[in-house]
Formats: structure tokens, sequence, C-alpha cells
């Protein structure tokens, strides 16, 4: 009995050694996905998009400075800051005003100082783009888990309470989120999907009751359905961008939103409808190279010749309301999405200070199927084909150069630069 005990205990040993797992394999196997999603490092090296507006051209070429995109006067540093710190003393009126008020409703949603925060940023991209033609509401929905901003397609824009604590202390990021949720608005976005949806429904109630052609017919929309998603997505990214830029927030730090999303998996839903976060960065990264900086100097101008815009509690204490300006203007007063022909001229321009010339020459083309009277673009496009000349011999870009000259001098026939670009090219 004895032995057969011991012979037991042997063959327990044995089968556990053979069953027994390798487990510290298994870790390194484990760590060389690590490598791959490990997020710590993902997060912290993600300064590899550069998202910086080129400001001035690096290039030696000429520029006399008289393409401006928007109206406005430059407000001088000095004035500036002053009123800033004006407006600070109404702000701290109003959180003062919002904290008090209210304070006994901010137990089931957020607190007054989160409201807070929220209202300085969307405060000022608000003045600053000119959005001040009515109340703005932003609710902090109460959502641990999804990190999430989202907009019903009129005025109000939510964030959940865990993208708001993810970037509480990151005022670009929030500009960037907000005004991304402003551009979807701004954009006509909800109008555009909803009339895209109901289309489709539309299809698929005949392919239910049968109708194979209405069932292919609803196939192939829902593919542009969700291209049009994706393709929306990029430019309320781009749109969002713009309105944050304008307000004086900094995109490099705005675009960590997209890069923390980029470190973890989001719901297949979420990416059946927006691109991936890499191309998102790859879009705004790209785009931002063509934003001009007069839309930074737009928005001071707008924050300069604009009073602090109050806050309060909405009525069901969910929600804070931005209100719009007492005085009411037309609607070319405020902002608009841009027109092609403000588009063409943009790209015309921005590509031509990059060195891109030819992409320069081809928007400008664009824009001058629009738009005849614009003289400074003439003379820009007369500067691109001037430089695509000299770089590759060929008379077609003379003729060019002559021809966009004389046109920008049959426009603006005392314009200095206009006629030292005529002399110039009559000699080559
Ligand atoms: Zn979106």
């Amino acid at each position: 009995m004895k032995n057969f005990l011991i012979f037991l205990s042997v063959l327990a040993i044995g089968i556990n050694t053979v069953q027994a797992k390798d487990y510290a394999k298994m870790q390194i196997k484990e760590m060389k996905h690590a490598q791959k999603y490990g997020t710590t490092k993902q997060i912290l090296q993600n300064k590899q998009t550069n998202i910086t507006p080129v400001s001035v051209s690096v290039l030696n070429i000429k520029d006399p400075k008289i393409m401006k995109f928007g109206n406005y006067d430059k407000i001088p540093k000095d004035k500036y800051d002053e009123k800033l710190k004006k407006d600070e003393i109404k702000y701290e009126e109003y959180a003062i005003q919002l904290g008090k008020k209210h304070s006994k409703y901010y137990t089931t949603q957020a607190d007054a100082e989160d409201f807070y925060k929220v209202y300085r940023v969307a405060e000022k991209i608000i003045r600053a783009n000119k959005l001040d033609y009515m109340n703005w509401r932003i609710c902090l929905k109460k959502n641990v888990n999804d990190v999430n901003a989202y907009s019903d397609g009129t005025n109000l824009i939510t964030l959940t309470t865990a993208i708001f604590d993810t970037f509480a202390d990151n005022d670009d990021a929030l500009a960037f989120i907000i005004g991304h949720e402003m551009g979807h608005s701004l954009l006509g976005h909800y109008k555009r999907s909803a009339q895209l949806l109901k289309k489709m429904e539309r299809e698929q109630n005949l392919a239910k009751s049968g109708n194979s052609a209405a069932a292919l017919i609803y196939q192939g929309m829902k593919r542009k359905y969700l291209i049009d998603s994706k393709n929306m997505e990029y430019a309320a990214d781009v749109e969002g961008a713009k309105l944050a830029m304008r307000a004086g927030y900094r995109l490099n730090d705005g675009n960590d939103i997209l890069e923390f999303l980029s470190v973890y998996d989001i719901s297949a839903d979420f990416r059946n409808t927006h691109p991936s976060s890499d191309k998102r960065l790859e879009n705004l990264s790209e785009n931002s190279k063509y934003f001009p900086v007069d839309w930074k100097n737009i928005g001071e101008y707008n924050i300069y010749n604009s009073e602090v815009l109050p806050v309060k509690l909405s009525s069901d204490r969910k929600s804070i309301v931005i209100s719009a300006a007492k005085e009411k203007l037309g609607s070319n007063n405020y902002y608009n999405p841009e027109t092609m022909d403000e588009v063409y001229a943009r790209f015309g321009y921005m590509y031509y200070v990059n060195g891109e010339f030819e992409k320069s020459l081809e928007y400008f083309g664009e824009l001058f199927k629009l738009d005849q009277t614009n003289a400074p673009a003439y003379l820009y496009a007369s500067y691109a084909s001037e430089y695509l000349y000299k770089n590759t011999g060929n008379k077609k870009y003379l003729n060019l150069a002559k021809e966009y000259a004389n046109k920008a001098q049959s426009l603006d026939s005392k314009n200095k630069y206009i006629k030292e670009q005529i002399g110039q090219v009559n000699n080559l």
C-alpha cells in the first residue's frame, strides 16, 4: 500500500510536469504583442504628426502680401492683451453667477467648475469666428466609458464626461473637439446625412417587399452613405481646426484627441462611419499646411471687437447656454463656410507660398472660371507661371506669366507690384 501511494504521487508529479504550461514562455510571447499595442509610448511619442500652419513662406519667392483672406485690421499686441484683461473681469462675474445661482443643481451633472471650463473654450471659438448669431448649448453628459462628443445638428454640442475628463487640462484639445462638432453643424452635415438615410430607407422598404432593383439601389446607397460619412468627418476636422486656430488655439496640441483615439480600439459602429484616426491625422496635417495666418488675425480682430457672451444653465440644468450677441447684423457679417472662389483663391495662394507652383496655377485656374475680378490672384498666378518658366524653360509658362500680369493690370492699374511684375515678365 505504501509503495502504491508513492507510485501514485510519482505519477501525479509526472502528469503535472507534462501538463504544466511554460508560463515564462507565454509571457515572453505576450510581450511581443505589447511592443505593438502598448499604449504609453504611443501616447507620448505621438508628436510625429506635425500640424502647424505655414504662416510665412520659407522660400525666397516674391510675396508682397496683398492677398487677404477676410476683412480685418491687425490688432496691436498690447491693445489685444489689454482687451483680454478687461474681458477677464466679465468672465469672473459670469462665473460667480453660474456657481452661486445654481449650485444646488450640480449634483446630477457636471459642477460649476467643469461648465465654466467648456464655457471659456466655446465662448472664445464663438466670438473669434462670429458665431454669436444664436445661443449655443454645451452639455456634459455623464458617461464614464465613452470617450466621445457629438451634436444633433442644431446648436447643442455634447461632450461625455469621459472625453471631458480626459482632456480637461488641455484647452487646445477641448477647442478641437468643440470646433469639430460646430463644424458638422455649420457645414450642414446632419441634414445631408438625414436626407441620404431617408432615401435609403425608402429603397430598403421597397426591397423588403420583393423589389430586387430596389435592393441593388439600396446596397449602392449604403456604400455611398458610409463613404460620405467618412468624408464629412474629414471635413469637420478641418473646419474644427480652422475655428480653433482662429480662436488662438494650437492645432498641434488640439490633435491630441485624434492621437488618443488612434491608440485605443473604438467601437465597430464608430469605425464604420469614421475614418481611422491615423487617416484623420494625415488629413489634418496636410490641410493645415494651407491655413493662412490671416485666420489667426481675423480671430483676434473679432474678439477685440466684441463683448464677453453671458452664460447660464439651461432650463433642464443639464447644459450651459452661451447667449447670442445682443446686436443682430446681416448674415454676411457672421461666419460662413468658405465659398468656392474663396477656397480656390486660398489654395492657389498657399500652394504658391509652399513652392508648389503647378498646383497653385491649377487652383487659380479654377478660381478664374468663377471670378475674373481678383487682381491679386492674377498677380500671384503670374508669379507662379514665371517661376515655372524659369524652372522648366517652357514658353507656355512665359506666355501665362504675361497674360496673368496684364489681366491684373487691367483690374488694378495703379498697383505698384503689378506694374513691377509687368516690367519683369516683359524683360524675360
Ligand atoms: Zn464628427
